[in-house]
């Protein structure tokens, strides 16, 4: 029997196999009292299959692969971390010998209070970490029931394989990839769960959250996986499955043209040389900024050095992270923000309770208000402008005083570094994001100080229509074709343009396709996205004509009926 299934988009891409399941031990384990002269011995039971499932974290590390070498780091410190929680490693032990009971159930009771103080949690990221502490007990209980470690099923070299798992950890899907699997699919797991990080930098179709899959799904079962869509079809007819085969092969083909793009120039028809820049998170991205042949880093996302840790990173610490960037990239530009912390991005030990976070002390505001840290941070930026094209972007600009404040603080950087003598570049560039509709419409002000300005339009959508970014309810309000929207970003790029001032857009707009000849129609130049779209925009622009683009953009800007905008933006695309 055919049906179809609709789960989260992770990777995009076709796969079309055969099911292959594999098995999961679920946490359901049976509860029994044991007489006292066995607690010892029970104890040591427990402590044995800790021992066990260190030692193959041990192993994990040691034979873990290079191609995902960052993020399987990340990943192995967090599950060990979770291991060494002493929830996990301590209280079973305890209650064994209170409550007389086995071990697996200790091991259940106590790893289900961890998973529900990661549920309280409002911070999504942190709720979905409640996944990676049911990973860990699961591997730690089939240790204790003597079954270590995932079996890694045997690949088969006549079909394509798809991987059917109730719950995969990123250490499971990492031993897979030699086996060359076509894709993967869970019932679990979210779109910022580790295992979808880990699938995405594998370039492996993957879609997560269908729920009951591998309940539904049996061995051998024909699937087609349609990782953009998050569709999931199994057991298709004939001719869905001739459609789904024309479909994957247009896709590689396409994948294959994309790939012989990278050293090609982002040039339009009518010969409009873009600029195509990536957004990065960490110094190590940038291996993949050149793969995907991105011309610069539009962003750096500099807070992400500040999260997951006890401790702040030193002057030091940033210099180097920041001048590695700097090198690695050759001379091409690098667009460091200041840390945008607050918010959803809370230094460990220094959470603040803010009855509306996303308008509360945020990024800039945060960095005023620290002075110390943004003190430390600008020295670090500026003495790494010696040995690169550094430029620095401040976040989240609202008013003329934050701007002189900010501006300021630069000055006294540099004028402490002139006074120890320590070089820098002293043209370093300072650039404004624009993400609050109040520096939209003042754009002047902003423009006037400023060397540069990137629209943050992730932040800039969600203050317009007043949708919080991070809140599902209202997740369907979240739309880039408001007229609102479409308004405040043809301003913006037209009087920045009138100024002489360059401006780029740097939010999630600018990686995706269908809103790449509306901004270039905007007058657009410059696009700063993941590493992974730029193939895909490069090629867009390459068939993109200017005056074309113009007036259909202009159209659509004197629309303001939704359904209208998108059957424009529809031609638009065409
Ligand atoms: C934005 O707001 O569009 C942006 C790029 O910044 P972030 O997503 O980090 O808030
Ligand atoms: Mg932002």
């Amino acid at each position: 029997m055919s049906f179809t299934l609709h789960g989260i988009a992770v990777t995009s891409g076709i796969a079309i196999g055969h099911a292959h399941l594999i098995s999961h031990t679920s946490l359901e384990v049976a509860h029994y009292v044991l007489p006292k002269q066995f607690l010892d011995e029970e104890v040591a039971r427990f402590d044995a299959a800790l021992l066990a499932t260190r030692n193959e974290f041990s192993i994990l590390r040691s034979n873990r692969p290079t191609y995902a070498a960052a993020e399987f780091d990340a990943f192995l410190e967090l599950h060990q971390m979770i291991l060494d929680d002493p929830l996990l490693s301590v209280a079973p032990r305890e209650m064994i010998v209170s409550e007389q009971c086995n071990a697996e159930w200790a091991l259940k009771v106590h790893a289900e209070t961890l998973q529900a103080q990661f549920d309280e949690f409002e911070d999504a990221y942190l709720r979905e970490r409640q996944t990676d502490v049911k990973q860990v007990a699961e591997r730690l209980l089939k240790q204790l029931l003597g079954h270590p470690g995932h079996v890694l099923p045997q690949a088969r070299h006549d079909v394509e394989l798809i991987l059917v798992a109730h719950d995969l950890s990123p250490a499971d899907l990492i031993q897979f990839k030699p086996h060359q699997y076509a894709a993967f699919i869970t019932d679990l797991g979210g779109a910022t769960s580790h295992t979808s990080i880990v699938a995405r930098s594998l370039n492996t179709p993957c879609v997560v959250g269908l729920r009951n899959a591998r309940e539904l799904i049996r061995e051998d079962d024909m699937l087609i996986l349609d990782g953009e869509r998050g569709v999931l079809i199994v057991n298709p007819d004939k001719p869905i499955l001739a459609e789904y085969r024309l479909r994957q092969s247009e896709w590689e083909l396409e994948r294959k043209k994309l790939k012989r793009l990278r050293t090609a120039r982002a040039s339009t028809l009518d010969g409009n040389l873009i600029e195509l820049f990536a957004n990065i998170e960490k110094p190590e991205d940038i291996s993949e900024v050149k793969e995907n042949g991105a011309t610069g880093v539009g962003l750096f996302r500099s807070e992400f050095l500040f999260l997951n840790r006890d401790d702040l990173p030193d002057e030091e610490e940033q210099f180097e992270a920041y001048r590695s960037v700097a090198a690695g990239m050759e001379g091409q530009p690098v667009v460091i923000r200041t840390f945008d912390l607050g918010a959803d991005k809370q230094i460990k030990g220094a959470e603040r309770v803010a009855n509306n976070p996303a308008l509360g002390l945020r990024a800039i505001r945060l960095c005023l208000a620290e002075p110390h840290l943004f003190r430390t941070q600008l020295r670090a930026l500026l003495r790494a402008s010696h040995y690169g094209n550094i430029k620095i972007l401040i976040p989240m600009l609202s008013g003329v005083s934050e701007l002189n404040q900010t501006l300021h603080f630069v000055e006294a950087t540099k004028q402490g570094l002139d006074e120890e003598g320590i070089p820098y570049n002293g043209d370093v560039k300072i650039g404004g994001m624009i993400e609050i509709p109040a520096a939209a419409l003042a754009l002047n002000v902003f423009a006037k100080r400023l060397d540069f300005l990137s629209i943050g339009t992730n932040d800039l959508i969600q203050y317009t229509l007043a949708i919080d970014r991070t809140d599902e309810e209202v997740a369907h309000l979240y739309d880039p074709l408001h007229p609102a929207i479409l308004h405040l970003l043809s301003q913006v790029i037209l009087t920045s343009k009138k100024l002489g001032v360059p401006i780029s857009v740097c939010g999630e707009m600018a990686g995706e396709l269908a809103y790449t000849r509306l901004l270039l129609g905007f007058g657009l130049r410059q696009f700063s996205m993941i590493s992974a779209q730029v193939p895909s925009v490069k090629q867009r622009v390459l068939t993109t004509s200017l005056p074309e683009v113009a007036a259909l953009t202009q159209k659509i800007l004197r629309t303001d009926e939704p359904m209208k905008i998108r059957e424009l933006l529809e031609k638009l695309n065409a």
